[in-house]
């Protein structure tokens, strides 16, 4: 096949970047450029007909940290969050960014690329949805809000601005990361499971598994929260057969034909999660 060299556009600020999106409908936006195809043993990536860096944005490097919230801008580098330490960010989103790839990789990693990328869900896609962030994405002439749980794909003619966190206070909290280290195949998962157990009762529970498809159901959940400490047999086995048929249907409607493997590994994650629960 012919090479046909790229269309590169470099832009500085986020006005003049939506301005070309809105110019120019089939430019693929990108970041750090880490998960682009390689070529010649890793030294080459081939980029897209069309491409727009926004790496350098000003507006999509900021960190805005709160009492109850965290805000990153899309551009930021996952090595910068991990700056901020295990004490300005809790502990299973600093696990789960440090799981990803290299110390050099991270430095060009965004945490926008790793929520975009459109056919995998990526190492941090489970402790965000479970944390129930908001994605901000811009368009030219509109700004528009997307829970983690509604997100599937970037809309047509945006870009993803901000990833938007509310903070909460957990008494446990899990982050678990299956398949290969550092680097991302189709049996990459990460799982991601919150609760809060004061006073010996569940007072909230979070349970998030992605990879290839992302399961996570308040429904689920409410099902269980109110539930005294620790939960007996019984109640387990309803909410794993629950979640056993939400998994296939989850399947379904998404679309994916993942390996029977990692619907084992999400129904043993919730059990073990489950039953440490005191
Ligand atoms: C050796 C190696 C190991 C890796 N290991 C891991 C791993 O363990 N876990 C993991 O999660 N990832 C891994 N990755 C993949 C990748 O490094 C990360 O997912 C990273 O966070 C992607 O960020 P990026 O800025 O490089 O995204 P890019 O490659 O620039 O973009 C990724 C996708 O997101 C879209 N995109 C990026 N930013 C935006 C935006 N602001 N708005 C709209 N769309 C956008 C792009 O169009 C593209 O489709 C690995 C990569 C390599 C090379």
């Amino acid at each position: 096949m012919d090479y046909v060299k790229p269309d590169t556009f470099f832009v500085s600020n986020l006005t003049d970047a939506l301005q070309q999106l809105k110019n120019i409908p089939s430019l693929t936006v990108l970041a750090g450029c880490t998960s682009c195809i390689k070529s010649l043993n890793g030294t080459k990536i081939r980029l897209p007909p069309a491409a727009l860096f926004i790496r350098h944005i000003e507006e999509l490097q900021t960190v805005d940290k709160k009492e109850r919230f965290i805000g990153f801008g899309a551009a930021v580098s996952l090595n910068r969050i991990l700056e901020l330490g295990k004490k300005r960010i809790p502990d299973f989103l600093y696990d789960a960014v440090s799981s990803v790839a290299s110390h050099n990789i991270r430095n060009l990693a965004t945490i926008g690329g790793n929520i975009c990328k459109a056919d995998h869900k990526m190492s941090l896609y489970a402790p965000l949805l479970a944390m129930d962030a908001r994605l901000e994405f811009k368009s030219i002439t509109e700004t528009v809000q997307i829970p983690m749980s509604k997100f599937s794909e970037v809309p047509q003619g945006f870009l993803l601005t901000k990833v938007l966190i509310p903070m909460q206070d957990w008494s446990v909290t899990a982050f678990n990361r299956l398949g290969p280290s550092y680097e991302i195949n189709h049996l990459s998962v990460s799982f991601t499971f919150l609760a809060d157990t004061t006073k010996g009762i569940l007072g909230d529970m979070r349970a998030a598994f992605c990879g290839p498809v992302s399961i996570r159901s308040h429904e689920l959940e409410n099902s269980i929260i109110g539930s005294r400490l620790p939960l007996n047999e019984r109640d387990i086995e309803n909410l794993l057969s629950s979640a056993s048929r939400l998994y296939d249907d989850e399947l379904i409607r998404q679309n994916k034909d993942c390996a029977p493997l990692l619907k084992n590994q999400y129904m043993n994650l919730l059990q073990y999660s489950l039953k440490t629960l005191m």
